[in-house]
């Protein structure tokens, strides 16, 4: 049988307004973003729940460097051995910047009119800069492309799993 991907959501606000993932590999995990402040014994739980912990985390992405999606970042990288991704057009917002926002629905325009995106968080330098369009994420254990796909932020970028997940 094939060695599958295991995806795991995580919800980090109620009615899916906001999530990371959780993938799963042999034993090996990849987190995708880290929720809001506070959110690390979130994650720790999900780990567990897939009989792992922190150093199981082989890699950690941020789709991009929005309070709600690297809040808990830099908690997360000091309790992993895992290096943490984002792309260079990310890394100004990463480290205190004020935000862009082009909200992409519902919660972005109720995080815009609250300023609730605009508050400051721990800042976090990642391990590794993405600097090309596309990376491959199998020298971290997974078939899995990390994908330059701006738009909602000038550094945002995708997961694409094998079979286009
Ligand atoms: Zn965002």
């Amino acid at each position: 049988m094939m060695t599958q991907t295991s995806v795991h959501r995580l919800a980090m606000l109620p009615y899916g307004m906001l999530n990371a993932f959780l993938l799963v590999r042999q034993g090996r995990a990849l987190l995708v973003d880290t929720g809001l402040p506070g959110a690390r014994p979130r994650i720790e739980r999900a780990l567990r729940g897939q009989g792992l912990g922190w150093a199981d985390v082989a890699l950690t992405v941020l789709t991009h460097a929005h309070i709600d999606h690297a809040g808990s970042a830099a908690q997360v990288q000091r309790h992993t051995n895992a290096p943490l991704i984002l792309h260079r057009d990310e890394l100004a917002y990463a480290q205190g910047a004020k935000p862009l926002l082009r909200p992409s629905g519902p919660f972005g325009w109720l995080f815009h009119k609250t300023g609730a995106i605009e508050r400051p968080f721990e800042p976090v330098t990642p391990d590794r800069l993405m600097t090309t369009d596309t990376l491959d994420l199998a020298d971290y254990g997974f078939p899995a492309l990390l994908v330059h796909t701006p738009g909602h932020t000038p550094g945002s970028v995708s997961v694409v799993l094998e079979g286009g997940g």
